[in-house]
């Protein structure tokens, strides 16, 4: 018998077939005893009271004989041993029981068959229970959450969370969410509901259900594409532009002919200020869509893109979903501001996160890691901008279609002013209309003297400025009617912030103009070289960039190169030190384009002869003297003309780009483009 121990256990080393019966060789078994018996009789009962649980679950007695037996037993081995005789199992389950010479071993086996056997028992009930009691799955539901809300009652939670839950449900109801995905939102807030309000978790399921919520899930506007309508408005809203304005109705052209081809992304491409945010949303209003814009500028986690999982403890969804959820429709215009300012670090490709989410193929299931649900944006109409398309990522600018918006002129600037900025401003300061004057002589001194940029967002600042120190007057009750005029200005706005930039009153050694092409638009710059005995070595102050570097070396050896012609000592290089600065070190340069005009100061300084001060210079300059093309020509040209040049030297293969300038820059300046800088000495040497 398995049941009991009596005798010391046994095991069979051989058999052997006598005539009459079967006989054994036997070889006592040592028990092991537990060392702690404590510890042996708590598993005696645990295991006991395991059992009566079987036995109750199962439905089963125990006959009283046997009962009377198990109440006898007190060793903890003994008891195994009977018990395991009382469950359903299978020969090898006992026999591993029986060889089980460990008794602790052997209490910890049986307690692990009737866990079994009890969770067996379990599931049987369950699927008997299932069958026979057909209760209504949503009247169980309620049954428990009335029970719930009871219990928050009585904890006097202030808002019940079950009413919260119930709200949620409601909205999930009316939410466009696709069908196919309620149940889980469904999960999030039976979850909600069941959690203790105190909890973080409430608070991150709470957060959650209100992002699914603000989604617009089937919320679209209608587009309207007249036109002529869209036409007037873009007028309406800008002065000039003209080009601009004929490449922005050519692209809704096309939609409205085919809304459904597969159209690039405009990016407006130019630098701050001159009206790319603007223009876009111009857009967005002549279709009659929702506007939203992403300032990608500094981004350099994809998280940023994609969102945070929801696992993280202030996890947000990604800029899309935050924009379309601010949008309110599906299919909004989205600006990507400053597509260009993005990078990418160890955090992830936030380029190629951005690829994925322009592209029609993909993005009509974009999966925010926050969101979890797929949401579709292939309805939204995206527009970038970007200051400079070099730093645009390649695989990004192959999808785009680039409409350059570059600076203003000084004029441009003063219309711009007149016809929207002031209306703008005054309105948004509550400056009554008659109560304010700013005469046009004011106005091109706000434009000359107290703001350097491209664009007109500082213009559009110190014209705000007037009006905020004109109001106050007004109100303080001093002056019923204010006129801003060119000899009290400095009232408003305090002193002149700039001197505009103006050529040299005299001809120098040394000292030659350039042209850069920076944020602010274009700028004169001067570059003067200084020589002194030394060794050879060339200094390069004023925040130069690497490439600005390697240019001045390169003009350095052009005109070593050159000096025979010039009658210079061949030894003059050796026993003299280069030193060159360019000024004005706020702005960082950068760019090949100074290449000419370093080359220039070199050779002035080196044979003691003067450059014209009307003269300035745009170009790469090669080992041999040839110049290179640049970019920015407008820019360089517009800055040229504001510091009074009569003379500027481009590279001959930007002439064709001239043609798109209008003649309101160029005016009666001499503009010679050259191949070498043979002709740029020419020009340059008084
Ligand atoms: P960007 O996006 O290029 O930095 P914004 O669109 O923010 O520039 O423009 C700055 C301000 O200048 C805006 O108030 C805008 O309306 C105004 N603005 C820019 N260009 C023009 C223009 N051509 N006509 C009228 N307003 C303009």
């Amino acid at each position: 018998s398995a049941s009991t121990r009596t005798s010391p256990p046994g095991k069979i080393l051989s058999y052997e077939k006598d005539s009459r019966c079967l006989m054994a060789q036997v070889d006592d078994l040592e028990e092991i005893m537990p060392d702690d018996e404590l510890k042996a009789e708590a598993y005696r009962r645990t295991i006991l009271k395991s059992f009566f649980e079987w036995l109750r679950n199962t439905k089963q007695g125990l006959p009283d004989e046997q009962m009377d037996q198990l109440k006898q037993i007190t060793d903890p081995g003994e008891t195994a041993d009977f018990l395991s005789a009382q469950l359903l199992l299978t020969p090898r389950q006992r026999q591993d029981v029986l060889e089980e010479t460990n008794v602790m071993d052997r209490l910890r086996l049986v307690h692990h068959l009737l866990d079994q056997e009890i969770q067996i028992g379990r599931l049987e009930a369950e699927i008997n229970g299932d069958v026979r009691a057909k209760m209504d799955k949503e009247q169980q539901d309620y049954y428990l959450r009335q029970k719930i809300k009871s219990i928050h009652d009585r904890l006097g939670d202030s808002v019940s969370q079950e009413q919260e839950a119930e709200d949620y449900r409601k909205k999930l109801k009316e939410s466009g969410i696709p069908q196919e995905f309620k149940a889980k939102i469904g999960k999030v807030i039976d979850h909600l509901a069941a959690m203790p309000p105190m909890m973080a978790e409430t608070a991150v399921a709470r957060n959650y259900l209100d992002w699914i919520f603000s989604l617009p899930w089937n919320k679209e506007s209608q587009d309207k594409l007249d036109l002529k309508e869209a036409k007037k408005l873009l007028d309406h809203d800008h002065y000039g532009l003209t080009k601009i304005k004929e490449r922005i109705l050519e692209y809704l052209a096309v939609r409205v002919l085919a809304p459904d081809a597969k159209a690039p992304i405009i990016c407006f491409v130019g630098p701050p200020g001159v009206g790319k945010t603007s223009l876009a949303q111009s857009i967005a209003n002549a279709m009659g869509r929702k506007f939203a814009r992403i300032s990608l500028g500094g981004i350099h986690d994809e998280a940023e893109i994609r969102g945070h999982r929801r696992t993280y403890i202030g996890a947000m969804p990604g800029r899309f979903i935050e924009a379309i959820a601010q949008a309110k429709t599906k299919n909004p215009l989205i600006l990507l501001d400053e597509i260009d300012k993005m990078s990418s670090d160890y955090k992830g490709d936030t380029a190629s996160a951005m690829l994925e989410v322009l592209d029609s193929e993909q993005n009509h299931k974009f999966r925010d890691h926050y969101v979890e649900l797929p949401v579709d944006l292939s309805e939204v109409l995206f527009i970038a901008s970007a200051n400079s398309m070099q730093d645009i990522p390649g695989p990004l600018l192959d999808r785009m279609e680039i409409i350059e918006v570059s600076s203003y002129t000084e004029n441009e600037k003063f219309h711009i002013a007149k016809d929207h900025l002031l209306a703008k401003q005054f309105e948004k300061n509550g400056v009554a209309d008659g109560k304010l004057k700013i005469t046009d002589k004011a106005l091109r001194m706000v434009i000359s003297s107290y703001t350097r940029e491209a664009g007109v967002r500082s213009l559009e600042r110190q014209i705000g400025e007037i009006c905020r120190k004109a109001a106050r007057r007004i109100y303080e009750g001093d002056e019923k009617m204010i006129r801003v005029t060119g000899t009290n200005l400095e009232d408003f706005l305090g002193k002149p912030k700039y001197r505009p930039e103006k050529k040299n009153k005299k001809n120098e050694v040394g000292i030659v103009r350039g042209l850069a092409w920076t944020s602010v638009g274009g700028v004169t710059l001067e570059i003067e070289v200084n020589l002194m005995p030394g060794k050879g070595s060339v200094v390069l102050t004023g925040k130069l960039g690497d490439v600005m570097k390697e240019s001045a070396q390169t003009g350095i050896s052009y005109i070593r190169s050159i000096s025979e012609d010039y009658h210079i000592d061949p030894e003059f290089f050796q026993k003299h030190d280069i030193h060159i600065h360019v000024p004005e070190g706020a702005v960082p340069k950068d760019g090949p384009s100074a290449g000419i005009t370093m080359a220039t100061a070199i050779l002035s300084a080196v044979t003691g002869k003067p450059v014209r001060a009307d003269v300035a210079m745009t170009g790469e300059i090669t080992l041999r003297g040839r110049v290179l093309p640049i970019g920015g020509l407008k820019e360089k040209l517009l800055a040229a003309k504001n510091a009074g040049m009569k003379t500027v030297c481009i590279p001959k293969e930007n002439e064709q780009d001239l043609a798109e300038i209008s003649e309101e820059i160029v005016g009666d300046m001499e503009i010679i483009p050259v191949e070498h800088m043979d002709q740029v000495i020419k020009a340059a040497f008084v």
